[in-house]
């Protein structure tokens, strides 16, 4: 490890307060999947200042460092990530809605801010309020649903690059793609999203976000830990279907096992490690290939290892 860490932790302290510092975080409490070994350090911003000095120290000290939000389509590996993680939660959240425009600040969760909507007879989010993740994670990912994806509705992020300059993108500036968009590209760090949606009826809207949301109940394991579709869908193919074809329903690795709701998910079913998850995937994507000749390519992030 860097032997400037030490410099680094006392000079943090000068930019984010104490509390919202934290060390050897292990990363199963921070990720969905609930697997992944410790990072060296988690601070949790609360403003836009206290992000963009930390991340210019970080940058200017060589310290590696990633972004996370609720961390729904993440995987940490079991060594853990020898840097700093830079969370975006309930710290950062606050919703603004002006006419028929919402503006979130990155940690907000998908569904708060599709409440705000629905509560401001605003249309265009329904598909997202069971999504689990942050606004920033989902701008990042692109994230989507039943035929709408958040292309469909942000109209300008806030970014901040890894030398700590803000930029701002507005519409195709994003080249936002299927679960891709600069952001990723470039490893940018969103810090607010704006979204323009359409006025609608609340009723309508209420009913919507109430059928997506019963849909997922039916179709997902979502009484079971997991990172939500492991892959994505390969054109023209469902990756659950190639999934199951291939014989692998229920099948596992140590405690890893590819759902027998959805055999788009991985789930975990109780202990598993992040090397049975990973292992898993490999081994999903080689049979799939094998039965198929389609390959897949996964969607969630797998970082360290
Ligand atoms: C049960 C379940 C159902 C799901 N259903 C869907 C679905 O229908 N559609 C869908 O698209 N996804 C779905 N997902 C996956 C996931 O919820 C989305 O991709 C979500 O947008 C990720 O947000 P997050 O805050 O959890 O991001 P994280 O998992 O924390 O991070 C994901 C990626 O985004 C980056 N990132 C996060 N925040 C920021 C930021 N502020 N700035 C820059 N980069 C950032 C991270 O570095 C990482 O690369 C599902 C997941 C689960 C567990």
């Amino acid at each position: 490890m860097k032997d400037n860490w030490y410099d680094l932790i006392e000079k943090l302290k000068n930019v984010v307060s104490e509390d919202r510092i934290l060390y050897s975080v292990p990363m199963k409490e921070h990720t969905s999947m609930r697997v992944g070994g410790a990072a060296r350090m988690l601070i949790l911003p609360s403003n836009r200042e206290e992000i963009v000095e930390a991340v210019k120290m970080l940058h200017s000290m060589d310290i590696p460092y990633y972004v996370v939000g609720n961390g729904t389509n993440l995987i940490v590996s079991d060594e853990g990530y020898p840097g700093v993680i830079i969370k975006f939660a309930e710290n950062y959240s606050d919703i603004h809605v002006d006419g028929c425009e919402i503006t979130a600040l990155a940690g907000a969760s998908l569904a708060s801010v599709s409440n705000a909507a629905m509560r401001n007879s605003l249309s265009g989010l329904e598909f997202a309020s069971g999504i689990p993740g942050t606004i920033g994670g989902a701008v990042t990912m692109n994230a989507g649903a039943y035929n709408c994806e958040m292309k469909d509705v942000v109209i300008e992020t806030s970014c901040i690059d890894e030398h700590g300059n803000e930029l701002l993108l507005k519409g195709d500036e994003h080249d936002f793609g299927y679960r891709s968009s600069r952001i990723q590209k470039e490893k940018l760090i969103v810090v607010e999203v704006k979204m323009r949606l359409q006025r609608g009826n609340i009723s309508d809207i209420k009913e919507k976000m109430m059928y997506f949301n019963a849909c997922r109940r039916e179709k997902q394991p979502l009484d079971m830990p997991s990172a939500g579709s492991v892959f994505k869908r390969p054109r023209g193919f469902y990756a659950g279907r190639l999934i199951e074809d291939a014989g692998l329903k229920g099948y596992r690795i140590g405690g890893a096992m590819v759902s027998e709701k959805h055999c788009g998910f991985i789930v975990n079913t109780g202990n598993a490690t992040a090397n049975d998850v990973i292992k898993l995937i490999e081994y999903v994507k080689e049979r799939v290939f094998q039965n198929s000749g389609v390959m897949l390519e996964h969607e969630v992030k797998i970082l360290g290892g």
